[in-house]
């Protein structure tokens, strides 16, 4: 008889959620999991001390920006570097422990070390082979370099976002190597405690795969704040002199090659799935081009019994993505019917103003040849969001033209990373814009201006 009925390889959103699902289902389940906590990359290196450092340095901006005008005088907080990352680590702390509190409470077993897969049905952790009917792979992805660039990351001057939550001091000038997701939001950290940002990118716009109206709005946001953007620019090297370091880029549109010195520059261009030292070859487990694990519509690879989910597959790598993946594959163990509506995965970036979408973006409409409508709202129609001084932004719906149904939604606001969910819910139902019209939304509030959005699809905005 096996040890388990489940082991999931991997202690991230994706592994944890899995773990805990099976057990609340009645399998009996492990988590091989190498890190010193639980968690994963988001708990311990990802979304969750990002935003701590994100909170801090927006109180930040506020003190010094607009605590004045509402009456609050006073010198502006100093900045103890040192305080803030200690607060930033209580909060990983917190949650980390609260997912050992889980596993317990679940009764899954944490078994501590780095776990491979000699044969199906067996996951080796140092010395000991455990069995178990079945297997899910969820070990995550690391940062990926620099395509065709010369670059050594030390993870102190040339660092991944790993590094950059770490810093020994803030750096002077920081360059920020990819205008993905990770860049912006630890660029936006470092401008706001002073630093003077570049923002190096290959493509001509930011944020690749955003609906081209964030990309614009969100550009122009970061700009006012300080943040330089240097754009269609491949990077070729990264020296490091001692405690600083030279980026070398060649602009695509004339070849052209220039340097920006930087005491810290930080490589953001993105990560690539993590599967090393499982043995998967030897196993015969497929994969993908590029290097992630392949997997059929219930995540199972082609060896029976192994499954894969998470940043270690296909598909968008979010934190949300992976759990859902957990609980999907799951119920597909335990022999129950595991979903997954990957129209419906919503993406937010956690700068001032948050940026979300979820479905389609008008290009990948044109692209398809569908015929849509769309209903705009500006914030500065909204009276809550001009009263926080967050009057920049939009929530733009977009609806099929003729069923009015709710394909897609790009905000730029306050809180866009909340207000996105009324509309993958309404996506879920299969809303059309109407419905959301005719909701009545409390006042004043920032969901009014996607029932605005909303009544732009039809007879128009009211207060715009
Ligand atoms: P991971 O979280 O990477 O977890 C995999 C775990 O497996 C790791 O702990 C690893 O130690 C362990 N592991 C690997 N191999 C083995 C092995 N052989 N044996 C034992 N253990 C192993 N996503 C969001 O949705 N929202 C955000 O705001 C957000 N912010 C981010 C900010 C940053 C700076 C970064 C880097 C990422 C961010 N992400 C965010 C992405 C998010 O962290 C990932 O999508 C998510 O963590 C993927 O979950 P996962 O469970 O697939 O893998």
């Amino acid at each position: 008889m096996a040890d388990y009925d489940v082991i999931v390889i991997g202690g991230g959103p994706g592994g944890y959620v899995c773990a805990i699902r099976c057990a609340q289902l009645g399998l009996k389940t492990a988590c091989v999991e190498g890190r010193e906590t639980l968690g994963g990359t988001c708990l311990n290196v990802g979304c969750i001390p990002s935003k701590a450092l994100l909170h801090a340095t927006h109180s930040l901006h506020e003190a010094e920006h607009n605590f004045a005008t509402m009456g609050l005088k006073g010198k502006s907080p100093s900045v103890d570097w040192n305080q803030m990352k200690s607060y930033k680590q209580d909060v990983v702390n917190g949650n980390t422990t609260g997912i050992e509190f889980l596993f317990k409470k679940n009764k899954v077993d944490w078994i501590k070390g780095w776990g491979s897969i000699p044969a199906a049905g067996q996951v080796k952790v140092g010395d000991d082979i455990h069995t178990a009917k079945n297997i899910v792979i969820a070990t995550g992805s690391e940062a990926a370099s620099i395509p065709g660039a010369e670059v050594e990351i030390d993870e102190k001057i040339v660092v991944t976002s790993t590094g950059a939550l770490e810093l020994g001091k803030i750096p002077k000038k920081m360059v920020v190597v990819g205008a993905g997701v990770i860049g912006l939001e630890m660029g936006s950290v470092y401008a706001r405690l002073g630093s003077e940002v570049t923002v190096v990118e290959f493509l001509d716009h930011i944020t690749p795969g955003m609906d081209a109206d964030l990309q614009k709005g969100l550009q122009k946001t970061l700009k006012k704040q300080g943040l330089n953007f240097v754009l269609g620019a491949a990077v070729s090297k990264v020296d490091t002199m001692k405690t600083k370091a030279k980026v070398t880029y060649k602009l695509r549109k004339d070849d052209s090659e220039h340097t920006i010195d930087a005491d810290t520059v930080l490589v953001a261009t993105g990560r690539v799935p993590y599967t090393q030292g499982l043995g998967l070859e030897a196993l015969g487990v497929e994969m993908q081009p590029r290097g992630q694990v392949k997997t059929d519509a219930h995540w199972q690879t082609n060896v029976k019994g192994v499954y894969a989910i998470g940043d270690a597959i296909d598909g968008p790598m979010l934190a949300h993505k992976a759990e859902d993946e957990g609980m999907a594959v799951a119920d597909v163990i335990a022999g129950k019917h595991g979903h997954v509506n990957y129209d419906v995965i919503p993406g937010v970036i956690y700068t001032t103003p948050e940026v979300a979408a979820v479905g389609k973006t008008e290009a990948q409409l044109k692209e398809e040849g569908r015929k849509y409508k769309v209903g705009k709202f500006p914030f500065m129609g909204n009276a809550r969001a001009k009263a926080v001084f967050q009057g920049d932004g939009f929530v733009k719906l977009i609806v099929d033209a003729e069923t009015d149904r709710i394909l897609g939604c790009h905000i730029i606001g306050p809180a866009a990373g909340d207000l996105i969910h009324e509309v993958c819910v309404a996506m879920e139902f299969g809303a059309s814009a109407q419905d959301l019209a005719l909701t009545c939304h409390a006042h004043p509030t920032y969901s009014e201006a996607v029932r605005e959005a909303a009544l732009a699809c039809g007879d128009g905005a009211i207060h715009a």
